[in-house]
């Protein structure tokens, strides 16, 4: 702004990434009253942009994995109120849609395998039905012929990821918070174990007692040693897009090595390889070829829809898979980050606990179970 000084200025709350975990806190937080600057690196790496938006607690449950799944199953039964109230603050569609999934086995393994997942939900009271192969292709008449059985988990729902990053700007701006470009280079504390603020690349600084840190894969760079050892976790993705009358499937449908969301305009998102390759973002052509020809083991009318695009993001990734929210380092710093695959499904869990803790407010035991001390007091290296 003109006249404004650069170099120096305040807020109650910097909040560092403007990925969808920081939109999503930053939000909840100028809602409650607070000042709020946001200051964002660019889309370079941000994982938000690839995801294929995914709302899956009974898909991505697995063993001895507690406490993400309980903040993930809270975390769903709040979406449909944090999309509804998004678009009542800005009048833009979200597009949250409670399709359901489909998970089949496409050989005798594969199915084996699906059955003790099952058998999983079974043990964890999780909406899973077990279908025959007939009874899966009854409900997707576009499913392959591989197709050998499989459960349907009827809650499950999609988002267009992008959509809501836009919407969530629009009403961070609405509710009073600024967003800025500027590489966030460290944290200041006041020389008293309490949080001054932050320090930009460029020298500038933003003075806050209050910070918070949701810089996704480069989360471990800012934050304490031991708080957040965060890696990143390579993933592509391959979007198609369906002529109307065209979808290839209603529900998700995911197999072992690949998973196909169909959104309501009709952009198809094929989805992710896996990969420990540190920071690197390359579409590859194998990763793509993976994809495509898994894709079409399940659904094969993928191959009549209009390629439109790919990309790679870094899932944020601590050692158990679940996420660090919670208080790290000086009074003051909070950190909300490592969401692995499950940024957009833990959004609003993730903003409503970050919003209790700058309350002041105490913590359900869902939260406390992801405090990024957990690490520390395990001796991990960040
Ligand atoms: C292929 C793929 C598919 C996925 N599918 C799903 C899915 O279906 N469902 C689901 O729930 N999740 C999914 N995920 C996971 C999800 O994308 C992530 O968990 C989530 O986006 C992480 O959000 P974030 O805000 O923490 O990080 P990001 O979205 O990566 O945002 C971090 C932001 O911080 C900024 N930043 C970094 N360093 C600095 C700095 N020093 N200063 C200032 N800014 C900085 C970056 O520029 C970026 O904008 C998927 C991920 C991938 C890669």
């Amino acid at each position: 702004m003109d006249g404004e000084d650069q170099t120096r200025s305040g807020a109650d709350l910097v909040v560092a990434g403007a990925g969808l975990i920081g939109l999503s806190c930053a939000l909840e937080a100028a809602r409650s009253g607070l000042e709020v600057v946001v200051v964002d690196a660019g889309a370079g790496e941000r994982a938000s942009e690839v995801a294929a938006g995914m709302i899956a607690p009974v898909g991505e449950a697995s063993w001895g994995e507690e406490a993400l799944l309980g903040a993930a199953l809270d975390s769903a039964a709040r979406w449909p109120g944090f999309a509804e109230r998004l678009e009542e603050e800005t009048g833009e569609p979200v597009g949250y849609r409670r399709c359901g999934a489909l998970h089949v086995g496409l050989d005798r393994d594969e199915t084996a395998e699906l059955r003790r997942m099952h058998d999983l939900h079974g043990e964890l009271g999780l909406e899973s039905e077990w279908l025959t192969a007939g009874a899966c292709r009854k409900l997707e008449p576009g499913l392959g012929t591989d197709a050998a059985g499989g459960y349907v988990a009827a809650g499950e729902a999609e988002v267009d990821p992008r959509r809501v990053l836009a919407v969530l700007r629009i009403a961070c701006r609405r509710a009073g918070a600024a967003i800025r470009e500027g590489v966030v280079a460290g944290v200041r504390d006041d020389g008293s174990g309490r949080v001054a603020g932050i320090e930009l690349a460029d020298g500038s600084r933003i003075d806050s007692e209050r910070v918070l840190l949701a810089t996704g894969v480069r989360l471990g760079e800012l934050a304490a040693a031991g708080t957040a050892p965060i890696r990143p976790v390579k993933g592509e993705v391959v979007r198609l897009r369906a002529r109307p009358g065209e979808e290839p499937c209603e529900r998700i449908i995911a197999s072992e090595r690949v998973y196909v969301v169909p959104r309501a305009n009709g952009e198809v998102v094929v989805g992710a390889t896996v990969e420990d390759r540190g920071f690197d973002t390359r579409v590859t052509a194998g990763g793509v070829h993976e994809l495509l020809r898994e894709a079409y083991r399940a659904v094969p009318e993928i191959a009549e829809l209009e390629l439109t695009g790919f990309a790679a993001g870094l899932r944020p990734t601590t050692p158990d898979n679940a996420p660090v929210i919670g208080r790290a380092g000086p009074e003051g710093l909070l950190v909300a980050g490592g969401h692995h695959r499950n940024g957009v499904l833990l959004a609003p869990f993730t903003a409503a606990a970050i919003g209790a803790m700058l309350q002041d407010e105490p913590v359900p035991e869902a939260v406390a179970a992801l405090a990024p001390g957990r690490f520390a007091a395990s001796g991990v290296a960040s």
